[in-house]
């Protein structure tokens, strides 16, 4: 059974122009054919969707989330259990998925198993890229004992974001755990962060020959790393050896920024957890002694996004929001449109990620023989950026690997 997209306008990501007039053929999850408007006249047993006046986008892609993070406090969430964890992801999903977002990337937490239920079923969730456990260092962004702790509880069956390994052999290992599980990539975490209860922001974590080591077992399984780092200190040794996306980056400077151009990596700012952190953070569940640490990064992560965009780094979209604040997700549009135009706000969240990822012809464009993965709007994200912020009343078709997931009947399609 196929279904046609007709009188379809859709935004080409790359030239950043529309193309009108088409049908999109989708057969299965993909895209089949791309054709001009009469292609649909002669196919009266498809399903056919007429998209007149709308504004077809690629799905969005975020490169930052925390699928199974139900809650800010991440000790609270290791202790928890997995079965009742896992319940909870299913309603983070479909929110992500009601945003527009047909594919996230999982800084920590997500598995194999999580992200084959929604390949098997598109309509749960995105597609989700997911690197397992995060690796951290003892007292490092992943250990989330508090100083009087001595026994760390992770294990496969805990549905925490981190596991706890020092020296090379420890972190190869886990390193090479994580690859036999399926990892799509491996995350390091190399520097202090804020919801960890004994690091310092300020502290560069691994070894540079532990950093060396797990960038080496991520190549050898033709995948790469993701790290978590603030300062400046932190983002260079990770750049110098050889991973591709530095998360947050808010502490950066224009060194860093010369060494992303250098090198092709990714900045990943995740502003809207910062904000969303100082407004509800403690409300929602964060650990009231790890509030002051929001302060430190909020305010420069705003600088940061300006230094690096005027540099010409390249960036990919990431939110980053834990427990409830993940209803903020579309948020960081807003925040980065100060900044970054639209069409490359778009860009960020589409084929930047899509070449980041080695998915280019698959997701991140509307392409012929790439997913189907499509989201329509009524207004025209490209004059204003915030038409992507409330999907509740402008987000008017979703389809995700061929699945329509959403779809509202405009008056201009009634007439
Ligand atoms: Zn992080
Ligand atoms: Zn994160």
């Amino acid at each position: 059974m196929y279904t046609v997209l007709k009188n379809a306008s859709y935004l080409d990501v790359r030239s950043g122009t529309y193309h009108t007039d088409r049908s999109i053929i989708i057969k299965g999850d993909k895209i089949e054919k791309i054709a001009d408007a009469s292609a649909a006249d002669g196919m009266s047993d498809a399903n056919i969707i007429d998209c007149t006046g709308l504004h077809l986008l690629p799905g969005l892609i975020d490169a930052h989330v925390h699928t199974t993070a139900i809650t800010p406090d991440f000790a609270e969430l290791e202790i928890s259990s997995p079965f009742y964890v896992a319940i909870k992801s299913t309603e983070i999903l479909s929110g992500m998925l009601q945003r527009g977002f047909t594919t996230v990337r999982d800084a920590g937490g997500a598995d194999y198993g999580l992200a084959a239920a929604t390949l098997e079923n598109p309509a749960m969730g995105p597609e989700i890229l997911f690197c397992g456990k995060a690796l951290s260092q003892t007292g490092g962004h992943g250990d989330v004992r508090t100083k009087g702790r001595r026994e760390f509880e992770g294990c496969f069956c805990c549905a925490g974001l981190g596991v706890v390994v020092d020296g090379v052999t420890e972190v190869r290992r886990a390193a090479r755990d994580e690859i036999r599980k399926g990892a799509t990539q491996i995350k390091i975490m190399a520097s202090g962060g804020v919801s960890s209860p004994t690091d310092r922001i300020d502290s560069t974590q691994f070894s540079i020959e532990e950093i060396r080591a797990i960038v080496a077992e991520a190549e050898a399984a033709n995948i790469y790393c993701m790290a978590h780092a603030y300062t400046a200190r932190a983002i260079k040794r990770l750049l110098q050896n050889g991973v591709r996306t530095i998360e947050h980056g808010n502490l950066l400077d224009e060194e860093c920024c010369d060494l992303f151009v250098e090198t092709g990596a990714y900045l990943v700012p995740t502003l809207i957890t910062y904000q969303a952190l100082a407004n509800e953070g403690v409300a929602s569940g964060l650990p009231a002694s790890m509030e002051e640490k929001i302060y430190m990064v909020l305010e420069a992560g705003n600088v940061a996004l300006k230094m690096a965009y005027d540099k010409g780094v390249k960036m990919l979209y990431g939110s980053d929001l834990l427990g409830t604040m993940q209803r903020h997700q579309l948020q960081e549009f807003s925040i980065r449109s100060k900044v970054v135009s639209n069409i490359d706000l778009i860009r960020q969240a589409t084929v930047n990620a899509a070449e980041c990822f080695d998915r280019v012809g698959s997701i991140g464009e509307i392409l012929e023989g790439g997913l189907a993965n499509i989201i329509a709007y009524q207004n025209d994200p490209l004059e204003d950026i915030n038409v992507l912020v409330n999907p509740e009343e402008s987000l008017q078709l979703i389809i995700n690997r061929g699945v329509t997931v959403k779809h509202l009947v405009t008056a201009d399609q009634n007439a």
